[in-house]
């Protein structure tokens, strides 16, 4: 993406071997305008058949047009749902605020659509390994989409601090796991010094195939407002792949004739952990890697490798990025989840990031905003029990919902539901 130096795609490389920059893959935008159109993809809209029924794979063209349709890796994956949230509106202080669920993928956040494309082309490559370092819902994914594939999937975490919800189903699931004495941004270099000596394919997000499967959360959403482009689009930031992919997506449907303008990108990363809006606050000159801590383990990460196309994203779209505390995060997460629609802690700096955003005046009162939900609250069970029991350090229950004991007759059943109910009036 820097240099414009071309490779094929099927050769394995992460990185330009002439400046080391990061890798995009390049479509013939040329071709694409002639072949695709909004009425193409709303045709496929519903249909039952392979690979179309996916929500990435309907926009084939757009993420991997010539592959061929047997060697595609889908669960199938997308289609998830776009919830208008009129209370969450109000409580933002937006007319219009949608939330796009993508925690409702097969292995319950968006790294499922980055998967299907990345054991796309390990298929295609024909490699018989996969790898990545992760917080815990790559690893989740990765797990799921390589025994889909029958493909071995290896997986590194850290030995701290991953949500249960998540080692279990990369075990589960029967990737190798190995968990690491080291944070994620040390295991992600090691998987890449691992992956140059053993012969394994690396499937984080610095694999450009995984992002271009990513580009369908966008593609799809636009769609799902019959192709009427949102004011804004709100996501939470960790390792920046998604951002990256927004952004490229956004571009490549204006570029197209798909949409007519682009929404503006915001940015949402956790205080303990926000490299890109520290970055920002300098007026994007350059990443200084932090130690990150935070409550939203996805998105606990200090040198987030995806950093030039996420810069890319924000010129693109006039983006901005905010940062957001642990204790808001769990406040708006225990918001959503209260509507009956539910999210892991890191999702919620969406909905908390459009509030600050309101009230700093950078978000208008009239506008139209789309936050996305990244991954579904069973994913970590803890931070909810925790959150609602008040047993979180440094964090206060503003939303909480205490579980009662009782004994088993129906006076103290019926002196806990009077006293609940008059809590609710
Ligand atoms: C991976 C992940 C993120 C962060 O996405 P990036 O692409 O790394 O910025 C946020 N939320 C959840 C639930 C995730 O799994
Ligand atoms: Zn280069």
């Amino acid at each position: 993406m820097n240099c414009g130096q071309q490779y094929p795609v099927d050769q394995i490389i992460y990185n330009c071997a002439t400046c080391g920059g990061l890798l995009d893959v390049q479509h013939d935008m040329d071709y694409l305008r002639k072949s695709v159109s909004r009425q193409l993809f709303d045709q496929r809209l519903g249909t039952l058949e392979a690979p179309y029924n996916s929500g990435v794979w309907r926009y084939k063209e757009l993420i991997y047009p010539d592959v061929p349709d047997d060697c595609i890796v889908s669960r199938p994956e997308g289609n998830t749902n776009l919830y208008r949230t009129p209370r969450l509106a109000e409580w933002a202080g937006v007319a219009q605020l949608y939330l796009k669920h993508e925690g409702e993928n097969p292995t319950g956040s968006f790294k499922d659509r980055g998967m299907t494309g990345g054991l796309t082309q390990a298929r295609l490559l024909g490699v018989r390994r996969v790898a990545c370092a992760s917080t815990g819902n790559t690893s989740a994914s990765l797990a799921a989409y390589a025994a889909w594939a029958g493909i071995e999937g290896i997986v590194f975490f850290q030995n701290q601090q991953i949500a249960l919800g998540k080692l279990a189903q990369a075990i589960a699931y029967g990737a190798t796991g190995i968990q690491i004495n080291a944070d994620f941004d040390r295991n992600l270099e090691l998987v890449r010094e691992v992956a140059d000596n053993l012969g394994v394919y690396v499937l984080n997000s610095v694999n450009p195939f995984r992002l271009e499967g990513q580009k369908s959360i966008m593609i799809e959403t636009i769609q799902q407002l019959r192709w009427q482009v949102p004011d804004w689009i709100v996501v939470p930031g960790g390792n920046l792949g998604n951002s990256s992919a927004f952004g490229k997506a956004l571009h490549e449907l204006k570029a197209l004739g798909l949409i007519d303008r682009l929404p503006r990108l915001a940015i949402i990363q956790a205080e303990g952990a926000s490299p890109l809006y520290q970055s920002y606050q300098r007026g994007l000159d350059h990443l200084d890697p932090m130690h990150a801590e935070t409550i939203a383990t996805a998105i606990k990460i200090g040198n987030p490798v995806n950093y030039a196309k996420a810069v890319r994203a924000l010129h693109w779209t006039d983006g901005v990025v905010e940062a957001v505390t642990d204790q808001e995060i769990m406040d708006a997460k225990a918001l959503i989840d209260r509507q009956g629609i539910g999210c892991e802690p890191a999702s919620a700096c969406s909905l908390v990031g459009v509030q600050k955003l309101v009230r700093m005046g950078i978000i208008k009162p009239t506008d139209t905003v789309v936050g996305v939900l990244t991954g579904h609250v069973l994913k970590d069970a803890d931070a909810v029990i925790n959150y609602h029991s008040n047993a979180l350090d440094h964090i206060h229950a503003n939303y909480p919902n205490q579980l009662h004991q009782s004994e088993a007759n129906v006076e103290a059943l019926r002196a806990i539901l009077e006293s609940r109910e008059a809590i609710l009036q």
